[in-house]
């Protein structure tokens, strides 16, 4: 039985991916792992140059910005951009979990007003930027443009980076937990702009929460995570061998649609939680009628191979996350199990 791995990250890798991170971890170079590989080699740094030019060419950007390969986590990042950059006062676009999430970390650093939604009439004099999640994970979720303003936007991209491409127009940081459309657990990517770097500030003791002191040690401060930005690199370049983000925004836009067109002529029996333009192409979020459906629909679905399909604990109802590197063989096989259970139960 093929198995489809709906997670919402850590999440499903291409087959392709999975083979050379399983080569890169027996043999690398000279006969050792990368695992095994020490950083501060010519090799290594050639494969974080490698890694950090990839990251530039799919979002599309110059060597304006740097880009670091940092551990702890997309969380720790809400604590990071305020620590760093927060300073007069910062607008968030309060949208879901993880956005109202960011707001609350931000608050013992300064001035925090959260917002339901940010547009080009939002006073932003005070700010010293705005905080955006452009994809909701737990709230299916999606903003595809944003507002033009005069500060610059802070995004949080860790569900939706590399799944179509992003204008990076007035985006000062950008940042993405790899564990979904980037790569394995580990290595969080952070993206930054040099002017709005050059703003960055904390106190010396916060050293090691300086972007300005990783983006000077080229994300060498502290050891980095080799192996997962190995992964990252893989998945780089699968995204490039399979026709690049266009490719991909494609193929996941025929996905999500496939997904919602099912929930829409339901009759009501999906009911879906978002409508709208900004329902997400990633995280496809919708209930059943009841809690005794909802089980036997994830049982029925976890016998077919559709796996890890329940919602996040907070959130509850189906998730079916559709990250990349899941096929769309995948999806059309959740969306036979949609109809079928459905006929099933109407028949009752
Ligand atoms: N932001 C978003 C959009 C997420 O989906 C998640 C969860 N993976 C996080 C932040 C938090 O990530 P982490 O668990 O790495 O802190």
């Amino acid at each position: 039985m093929t198995l489809y791995n709906f997670a919402p990250g850590p999440s499903v890798l291409a087959p392709a991916v999975k083979e050379k991170l399983a080569a890169m971890v027996l043999d690398w170079a000279d006969g050792l792992s990368l695992a095994e590989y020490p950083h501060r080699s010519p090799a290594f740094e050639a494969l974080l140059e490698q890694t950090r030019q990839g990251v530039r060419r799919l979002l599309n950007i110059s060597e304006d910005y740097e880009v670091l390969f940092l551990m702890g986590g997309a969380r720790q990042q809400f604590d990071w951009i305020a620590r760093n950059f927060l300073k007069k006062g910062a607008l968030y676009w309060v949208s879901g979990h993880w956005s109202k999430m960011a707001a609350e970390m931000a608050k013992p650093f300064g001035e925090v007003t959260s917002f339901e939604t940010i547009n080009e009439t939002t006073d932003a004099t005070h700010a010293d930027y705005a905080f955006v999640c452009v994809n909701e994970t737990i709230d299916g979720i999606e903003f595809h443009h944003l507002p033009k303003l005069s500060v610059p936007w802070v995004v949080d991209a860790s569900s939706n980076i590399f799944s179509r491409p992003m204008d990076m127009t007035g985006v000062g940081l950008l940042m993405a937990g790899a564990q979904k459309n980037a790569g394995i657990a580990g290595v969080t990517i952070v993206v930054i702009h040099k002017d709005f770097l050059a703003k960055a500030d904390v106190g010396e003791k916060d050293r090691l929460y300086s972007y300005k002191a990783h983006a000077k040690a080229g994300s060498m401060l502290v050891t980095p995570p080799t192996l997962a930005i190995g992964a990252v690199r893989c998945v780089l370049d699968w995204i490039e061998e399979m026709g690049g983000i266009e490719a991909m925004e494609k193929v996941n836009s025929q996905k999500a649609t496939l997904i919602y067109k099912t929930i829409d002529e339901s009759n009501g029996f999906y009911r879906p939680r978002v409508e709208g333009e900004n329902r997400s192409r990633m995280n496809v979020v919708f209930d059943l009628p009841n809690e005794t459906l909802l089980e036997e629909f994830l049982k029925g679905a976890q016998e077919r191979g559709l796996l890890n399909l329940r919602g996040h604990r907070s959130a509850g109802g189906i998730r079916a996350s559709i990250y990349n590197a899941m096929p769309i063989e995948g999806v059309k096989a959740l969306v036979d199990w949609m109809k079928t259970f459905q006929t099933k139960w109407a028949e009752k």
